[in-house]
């Protein structure tokens, strides 16, 4: 992307920073954490309803992720594996 934004744009100072792309997702849940980020606000589920249905790739992610790190996910879920 950062090839495409340089050949696709005369802005020649946009650059993407990519903080967590090396990190585990327990670790980015933590780091998350540490910042107060509304994790309430976000949305990870593949499917679009009013609740995440915590069985897609990647709620069982996100769950994965939440449990490692010995916290709750705060966004409702239909139902976990
Ligand atoms: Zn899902």
């Amino acid at each position: 992307m950062q090839s495409v934004i340089r050949l696709g744009t005369k802005a020649a100072n946009i650059r993407i920073h990519t903080p967590v792309l090396h990190m585990s997702k327990k670790d980015i849940v933590l780091k998350g954490m540490e910042l107060n980020v509304p994790f309430e606000l976000s949305w990870s589920c593949y499917k679009d309803s009013d609740a995440a249905c915590g069985v897609c790739p990647s709620c069982v992610l996100r769950l994965k992720a939440f449990a490692q790190a010995g916290l709750r996910d705060p966004i409702p879920y239909r139902e976990q594996s």
